[in-house]
């Protein structure tokens, strides 16, 4: 893993992006721009790439996910507490990418899964075309969850049924 660095547009994408993608870096790098001004005054931002995951996964570790590029939007953070709101691309099991935006929350549950996705979307895309507007897409989701909230992890756990913490 390499960075996180304050901006998308100080990550080597021409190293970690497959080829065929290439051509997005520009819009890539202005959709991030714009969501790194939408976030909140409390949030470290910063975007992290993983270089050696430029090369697709082979077929036996298939399954696990492969990222290349991701960030995280905090919301919330009490320390063992916590809502973040991610962002990234992945290698897709058919070798494609696959962009990302996830809340994610603290576990509360007895046995510590440390954390919950409790809302998640994804676009598989197989061009520089798709990818641009996938990850134009997936900010949008995370920029829609930044204005409507719930902005604390509670009420998300709640909603998908998960265990809370004893916060009485
Ligand atoms: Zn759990």
């Amino acid at each position: 893993m390499a960075g996180p660095v304050p901006s998308l547009a100080s990550v080597p994408l021409i190293e970690v992006l497959p080829e065929r993608y290439r051509t997005a870096v520009r819009d890539l790098c202005r959709t991030a721009d714009d969501l790194d001004s939408h976030r909140p005054p409390t949030d470290r931002g910063g975007w992290h790439w993983y270089p050696a995951n430029a090369v697709p996964p082979s077929r036996h570790d298939r399954g696990i996910s492969h990222l290349l590029l991701d960030t995280a939007v905090t919301v919330h953070d009490a320390g063992v507490d916590w809502l973040e709101l991610t962002l990234d691309i992945a290698w897709s099991p058919a070798s494609n990418l696959v962009v990302s935006a996830a809340v994610e929350v603290a576990c509360w549950c007895a046995q510590d899964h440390n954390m919950h996705p409790v809302r998640e979307a994804q676009w598989e895309v197989a061009t520089a075309g798709e990818l641009v507007e996938a990850f134009a897409a997936a900010a949008a989701t995370v920029r829609g969850w930044l204005s409507t909230g719930p902005h604390d992890p509670y009420t998300w756990r709640r909603q998908a049924g998960l265990p809370d913490a004893s916060i009485s």
